[in-house]
C-alpha cells in the first residue's frame, strides 16, 4: 500500500498545529494502554509527568523521544500517526513482522514544561541538548535512565529546525538529518556508519516526494548534546530535523514525510532493498542558513539610493492554545544570496509599513502596501494561510 494512503488513513487528528503538550497526548495514550506499554517514567522540574510507549516485542531495541525541545512538536504528531497506524493494521503482515522484530520505546514529549509554555528550553531554561554531560536536569536524568536500562541498538533524536534553513540550490530543506560526531576529530566509528547508512536509506526514500530538499546538518561535536554523547558510547543515533517548507507553518506537510520515514525506517515499505552505502550520506546537501520567511524584492525606500530588498521572519508566540505567527522585519539591504518560503517582487515601487515610511528592523508588521497607491497591498499579517 502507498505511503500517502496509509497517511491519509491513519494520521492522529487529535493533533494538529504547533501547540502539542501533555494535555494534547494523555487522552490519546489512555485510549492506547490496553494495546501497548505505557509507562510514567520520571517527572520533570515542575512535576509534570513524562511518558513512555513501548510498541513491539521484538529484539531490535531503538529508543526514540521527541519535543526534548517544548516548542519542537512535528515530530511528535508523527509518532502518534505512527502509533495510529501500527494499532489499526494489526493484522497486516508487515506490522505482525515490526512487532514481533523491533521492540520501539518512543518518549513522546521529554520536555513537557517547555511544551506547555511554547519554549525550547524545560522550566529551568535549561537546552536539554546541551545537558548530556552534566545530566542537571530532571528530564536529561529520565533520557539517561531509560538509555541505560532499555539498551537500544539505535536512538532517534526527534526535533524540528527553523524556517531559516536551504541548500545552495534554493530548495528548503523540509527534513535534515545527522549522525552526530562521537568525538571532536569527527571519526567515522562503527555506530556512526550504522546512523548514516540508515540515514542514506530514509533520504533516498524521500527523495521520491521532496527532491532536493533533503540535508544533513554540521557534525561539530559537542559532549553536551545528547545525540554525541550516545554515538560516543557506541549507539548508532539520528538526529532528525523537521523543516519547513512554503506556507505549512503548522508543519502538517513536513508531518507526513516524517511519518514516511517511521515506514522506512522500520521496513514497512513496498520499496525494500533500497541499497545504501553510508559513504552516500556526504552526498546529502549541508544545511546553510540561507531562508527568510518572506522576502520583498526590488523595494525603494528613501534612505536608499537603489532598491533593496526586505526580509521578514515570523515570531513564534503562544496566546491561549495557539501559536501565532508575528511576522517581523528581520533583515534590510541585499538580500540576493537569500531564497524565502514566500517571494513579493514589488517592481521598483515606494512601500509604506504600518502605514510608516520609515522602517527598521525588529518593526512589527500589520500591513505593507504602495506609498502611491494605497489600495496597492503586499502583505498583510492576516494573510497567512494555514
Ligand atoms: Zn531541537
Amino acid at each position: 500500500m502507498k505511503f500517502a494512503i496509509r497517511y491519509l488513513e491513519n494520521k492522529e487528528t487529535k493533533l494538529k498545529g504547533r501547540y502539542i503538550t501533555n494535555h494534547h497526548i494523555i487522552p490519546i495514550l489512555e485510549q492506547y494502554k490496553s494495546e501497548f506499554t505505557i509507562s510514567t517514567i520520571g517527572k520533570s522540574v515542575l512535576r509534570n509527568d513524562i511518558y513512555l510507549i513501548k510498541i513491539g516485542t521484538g529484539k531490535k531495541v531503538v529508543l526514540g523521544w521527541s519535543q526534548m525541545h517544548g516548542n519542537e512538536s512535528t515530530t511528535t504528531k508523527a509518532i502518534f500517526d505512527f502509533i495510529k497506524y501500527i494499532a489499526n493494521n494489526k493484522d497486516e503482515q508487515e506490522v505482525t513482522e515490526f512487532l514481533n522484530t523491533f521492540s520501539f520505546y518512543v518518549i513522546p514529549i521529554l520536555n513537557p514544561d517547555g511544551a506547555a509554555v511554547y519554549t525550547r528550553e524545560n522550566a529551568n531554561k535549561i537546552d536539554l541538548n546541551r545537558d548530556a554531560k552534566q545530566l542537571s536536569q530532571p528530564e536529561s536524568v529520565v533520557l539517561r535512565d531509560v538509555f541505560n536500562k532499555v539498551q537500544p541498538q539505535l536512538c532517534l533524536n526527534l526535533h524540528d529546525q527553523r524556517s531559516i534553513f536551504g541548500f545552495e540550490t534554493g530548495k528548503p530543506a523540509i527534513i535534515s538529518f545527522l549522525a552526530p560526531a562521537a568525538d571532536p576529530e569527527q571519526t567515522i566509528t562503527v555506530s556512526r556508519k550504522i546512523a548514516m547508512q540508515q540515514i542514506v536509506v530514509l533520504a533516498s526514500k524521500l527523495q521520491a516526494y521532496i527532491p532536493g530538499c533533503v540535508g544533513r546538518y554540521d557534525d561539530t561535536f559537542n559532549i553536551n548534546c545528547v545525540g554525541d554523547t550516545f554515538q560516543q558510547f557506541g549507539v548508532p543515533t539520528i538526529l532528525f530535523e523537521a523543516g519547513h517548507t512554503k506556507r505549512d507553518y503548522n508543519r502538517e506537510i513536513t508531518r507526513k514525510y516524517l511519518f514516511f520515514i517511521l515506514l522506512q525506517l522500520f521496513v514497512l515499505t513496498e520499496a525494500n532493498g533500497i541499497s545504501a552505502t553510508y559513504k552516500d550520506y556526504f552526498l546529502l546537501p549541508e544545511n546553510i542558513k540561507n531562508y527568510k520567511d518572506v522576502i520583498l524584492r526590488n523595494v525603494r525606500l528613501q534612505s536608499f539610493p537603489y532598491p533593496i530588498s526586505i526580509g521578514i521572519q515570523y515570531k513564534e508566540i503562544l496566546k491561549g492554545n495557539t501559536v501565532k505567527f508575528v511576522p517581523e522585519i528581520e533583515s534590510i539591504g541585499d538580500l540576493s544570496n537569500f531564497y524565502a518560503h514566500k517571494e513579493i517582487d514589488v517592481a521598483g515601487s515606494e512601500i509604506l509599513i504600518n502605514n510608516q515610511k520609515n522602517i527598521k528592523i525588529g518593526d512589527k508588521i500589520s500591513l505593507i502596501n504602495n506609498y502611491f497607491d494605497k489600495t496597492l497591498e503586499y502583505f498583510d499579517k492576516n494573510s497567512l494561510e494555514f
